[in-house]
């Protein structure tokens, strides 16, 4: 640092504001890293359910970047310089080992989120990072003659820096730290700032059966979504029930489009247990097992074909009674079995808030950095990273993909 200014102050503790920190501290540069809350990533932490998904597998720079729908153009010049192939050498060659589970999403291999925190700060530490915790930013203004930017904080403590990078998230999960105070700053200097909201979000389901069955999971099933009656589109995938309705990696991915129906009309998603049986198939199994069990009740008999938990529900649905022997289990009954199984039907409350998204839509708009370098094209020197862009991700490693990338190339930059 040179007269009480720093070559970069980087705004934002997270893993975009790590990476950036630890890149330019890599190549010389005296940074300062200021974070309001005691401890770095606090939401890094609590990724992929403590585990940490930290990238997807997509060794094609063109498929990772066509990965993220309407962003790819911009992406593709980033993801020229740091790919997904550079991320994993990035952090398998600091000693962390990784595996990779199902989808290409890439975990460490010790399924702790804290393996990787250890990462950054060990980069940050190696570079030199000047860190200052509890430093909550008021504001951040840029001196267009002398070209420095002054960084305020909420204590009255003023930073002065040549480069300043923006790291401060987006809206999902506020008590991490990320409340969108980085937005207002960026207006300030002349930003767009596209609207934000809750993105890759769980969705909430008024039938009650569904808090019933909280903690079941179903792999490869099919959703169908309607909207006043009508389909609209499919997803084949995962899904998690919860106490308050479905969540789970494909129900998040399409948590966007079922948010924007909400806004036309009454959205319901119909669920196919059996995507791969039609009705015909379907029913064949039925009977094949009524008949080998004749004797035994419905209720302990479908258990063959779904899962303990959902067997109660589905007899209900039916209207069946779970004591009636298979034997005497009606023709017509037997029918609706194999419908419901085929067509569970759930009614849309509505998404939750930004307080239980994984991330928010919106932030800075793209057209107004530079992807090469990650500079705003609105105020020179200023960098803007992570979760602060306007970038739609599906779930899958991608938002932290996002922080790996745009953080280093700025880092390289500032
Ligand atoms: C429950 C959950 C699970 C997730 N799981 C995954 C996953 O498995 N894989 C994946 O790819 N993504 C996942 N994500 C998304 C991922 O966590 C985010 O995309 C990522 O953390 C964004 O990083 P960031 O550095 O841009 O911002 P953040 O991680 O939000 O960090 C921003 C930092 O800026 C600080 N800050 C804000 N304002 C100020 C201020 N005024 N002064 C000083 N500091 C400030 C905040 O305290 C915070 O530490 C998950 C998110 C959630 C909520």
């Amino acid at each position: 640092m040179k007269n009480n200014i720093w070559d970069v102050i980087v705004i934002g503790g997270g893993p975009a504001g790590m990476m950036a920190a630890g890149r330019a501290a890599e190549l010389g540069r005296s940074i300062l890293l200021l974070e309001k809350n005691q401890d770095l990533g606090k939401k890094l932490l609590m990724t992929g359910g403590g585990r940490c998904n930290l990238m997807n597998n997509k060794k094609s720079i063109r498929e990772l970047a066509l990965s993220y729908k309407g962003s790819d153009q911009f992406l593709m010049s980033a993801f020229s310089q740091f790919d997904a192939v550079k991320t994993l050498e990035f952090f398998n060659s600091r000693g962390m080992k990784t595996k990779e589970e199902e989808y290409g999403r890439i975990f460490p291999i010790s399924d702790r989120s804290q393996t990787v925190l250890n990462v950054m700060e060990k980069y940050m530490e190696k570079g030199g990072v000047e860190i200052k915790t509890k430093a909550a930013v008021k504001g951040v203004s840029f001196d267009k003659e002398n070209k420095i930017f002054t960084v305020q904080l909420k204590n009255g403590e003023v930073f002065n820096a040549r480069s300043c990078v923006v790291a401060t998230g987006g809206i999902s999960h506020p008590e991490t730290g990320s409340s969108g105070e980085g937005f207002d700053w960026l207006e300030k200097m002349g930003h767009k700032i596209i609207k934000t909201d809750a993105s890759l979000v769980p969705v909430a389901i008024k039938d009650g059966w569904v808090k019933k069955v909280a903690g079941l999971t179903l792999n490869d099933i099919k959703l169908t979504v309607f909207l006043d009656g009508k389909k609209q589109f499919i997803q084949k995938g995962k899904i998690l029930f919860t106490h308050f309705g479905i969540s789970g990696p494909t129900v998040l991915n399409m948590s966007k489009d079922i948010g924007e129906l909400l806004h036309s009309g009454e959205v319901i998603i119909k669920l196919d247990l059996f995507p791969g049986l039609d009705l015909g198939a379907l029913k064949n199994d039925l009977q094949k097992i009524l008949v080998a069990e004749s004797n035994k009740k419905i209720k302990n008999s479908l258990s063959a074909l779904v899962p303990v938990a959902l067997v109660p529900e589905i007899l209900e649905m039916a209207k069946i009674d779970g004591e009636t022997a298979d034997h005497s289990v009606r023709h017509e009954d037997r029918m609706k079995l194999v419908k419901y199984m085929k067509e569970i039907t759930m009614r849309v409350e509505g998404l939750l808030g930004p307080d239980k998204a994984i991330v928010s839509s919106g932030g800075v708009a793209l057209d107004e950095v530079n992807f090469k370098t990650m500079e705003s094209r609105v105020v020179p020197r200023l960098f803007i990273v992570g979760d602060t862009l306007n970038i739609n991700r599906p779930s899958g490693g991608y938002s932290l993909q996002l922080c790996w990338t745009t953080g280093y190339i700025a880092g390289s930059n500032a």
